[in-house]
């Protein structure tokens, strides 16, 4: 790592269930911030809201991140928001050094976000962010806060619930990364981001970056709320990294990342 503490710790795993829980095992012994597990396979790989991360051997990058931050656990959501600029930095580094078909793939196409913690590549998901929040029994100042990161690199076959939305960076750019730099270059962005969103405790430095990608700006929406769906205009993040969706009669509403989902109208995105 050409890092000063992003994943200069580094634990390998190559089969675990999954890198968020093993690194959640290793924060209660006392590991440090900027701790990373990584791992080739995981058998029980999580998505938000309980769903799965599909976890295939060689061909993947799955990795968290352990975080011990100075700041309150309520601004502990914008993470995902933080690692999802360093990861859509970290690709297209990686990409650009790589010449011939990266070079002219980087011109057509940039890496997008769909928010708050999805990145696309031609419309096609491959990374998905997960961070989960953890506080210590008895001492609610005393927190970690673990991120967790899966990238879709080399080719492959998806299973089919999932075949029409997910891709890979192999198969949408013609280019095989290796997943050692990938992970090499995202733990350097990731620590210039925080950085950033350490400076003022929110996205304000990194927030015209991160709409900058967003898939969805400016374009209608459909927000799956526990509370009920409703569509509007994605008008992109605050610096608080909530969604602000415009409504039919022109009212701005902010939609929190902990509960819904956003999609197109007509689809994934
Ligand atoms: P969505 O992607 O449906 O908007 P989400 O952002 O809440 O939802 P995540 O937590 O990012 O979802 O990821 C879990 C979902 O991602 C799964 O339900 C599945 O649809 C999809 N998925 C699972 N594994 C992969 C993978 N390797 N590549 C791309 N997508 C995947």
């Amino acid at each position: 790592m050409q890092t000063k503490w992003a994943g200069k710790n580094l634990h390998y795993y190559e089969c675990i269930e999954s890198t968020n829980t093993t690194l959640a095992g290793l924060a209660m012994q006392g590991a440090c911030h900027g701790t990373l597990v990584v791992a080739d396979r995981q058998t029980a790989g999580r998505g938000r809201r309980g769903r799965s991360w599909e976890s295939p051997a060689g061909k993947n990058i799955y990795f968290s991140l352990l975080l011990t931050p100075a700041f309150t656990p309520d601004k502990a959501s914008m993470l995902t928001l933080v690692m999802a600029c360093a990861v859509t930095r970290g690709i297209e580094q990686v990409l650009g050094e790589n010449a011939g078909m990266a070079a002219d793939f980087l011109e057509l196409s940039k890496p997008q976000i769909k928010w708050p913690n999805d990145i696309l590549l031609n419309q096609k998901k491959i990374c998905g962010i997960l961070t989960e929040l953890h506080i210590s029994p008895g001492n609610a100042d005393e927190y970690s806060v673990i991120v967790g990161v899966g990238i879709n690199v080399k080719a492959q076959e998806f299973p089919e619930d999932i075949a029409g939305k997910a891709g890979s960076i192999e198969e949408l750019t013609g280019v095989s990364l290796s997943r050692k730099r990938l992970t090499q270059s995202i733990m350097s962005a990731f620590e210039t981001c925080y950085e950033l969103f350490e400076a003022d405790g929110d996205l304000s430095l990194l927030m015209d970056e991160y709409n900058g990608r967003l898939i969805n700006k400016d374009s209608q929406v459909k927000v799956l709320d526990p509370k009920g769906d409703f569509t509007g205009v994605a008008r992109g993040i605050n610096a608080a990294g909530e969604l602000l969706v415009e409504l039919p009669d022109g009212s701005v509403t902010t939609v929190y990342a902990g509960e819904v989902s956003v999609r197109g109208t007509c689809g994934y995105v």
